[in-house]
């Protein structure tokens, strides 16, 4: 998707050898009218697959999940990390390992908003190793609701998540590939971003 590639290019800031410091429209500072074009796309994507749910993961996940939702007209659940007072009832919950904080923390959806007929679009701003998607995917798993597909934001292709997540036959669509980086260099991948890795 051209217009977030030239985003990236203009205002993404490499830490490291595999983070993408995204923060002036993305993660930190929020570009609405942005988000809105990314929220489109992604429901152009999956237009015709009925979905009934998006599903995502708080905090950084919820702008590009809501744009989403505006786009296709569904209910938005973002996973809590935290067990705060006004989560009441049962829950569903699993322990997923972070990337960026390097722990381990429970995410959990209240069982009301989850329903064994939903069609779940799960929607993330990042892609790495998975993590967080096989922590949502195990949510669906215990409601018994059906993931359609993910759809992300930026997908970094040379971190194993993508690749093992299109192996189990899941549907992913990533608005960018990041081939490879570094801090003179952001290197996206072209063509079709479903094909296997191994075939290029
Ligand atoms: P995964 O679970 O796929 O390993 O990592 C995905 C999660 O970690 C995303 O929800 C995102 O919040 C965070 N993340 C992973 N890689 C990056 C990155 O390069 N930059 C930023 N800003 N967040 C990342």
């Amino acid at each position: 998707m051209n217009i977030l590639k030239e985003r990236i290019l203009q205002e993404a800031v490499v830490l490291g050898e595999d983070v993408l410091k995204v923060s002036s429209f993305l993660n930190h500072q929020i570009d609405p009218d942005f988000m809105a074009e990314l929220g489109k796309e992604i429901a152009q994507r999956f237009e015709g697959e009925k979905i009934t749910k998006i599903l995502t993961v708080e905090a950084s996940g919820i702008p590009i999940a809501l744009a989403t939702g505006m786009a296709m007209h569904v209910p938005v659940i973002f996973a809590k990390k935290h067990s705060t007072s006004n989560v009441s009832g049962s829950a569903y919950r699993t322990i997923v390992y972070s990337f960026t904080h390097n722990t381990e923390y429970t995410v959990l959806v209240e069982s009301d908003y989850l329903d064994a007929g939903d069609r779940v679009l799960i929607v993330d701003d990042f892609l790495a190793n998975g993590r967080s998607i096989y922590g949502l995917l195990e949510l669906l798993e215990e409601a018994g609701a059906q993931p359609v597909g993910i759809a992300v934001a930026i997908e970094k292709g040379f971190q194993s998540g993508g690749r093992e997540l299109r192996a189990e036959g899941y549907r992913v669509e990533s608005l960018v590939i990041i081939d490879r980086m570094d801090e003179d260099e952001i290197v996206f991948r072209d063509g079709n971003y479903d094909e296997d890795e191994d075939d290029e």
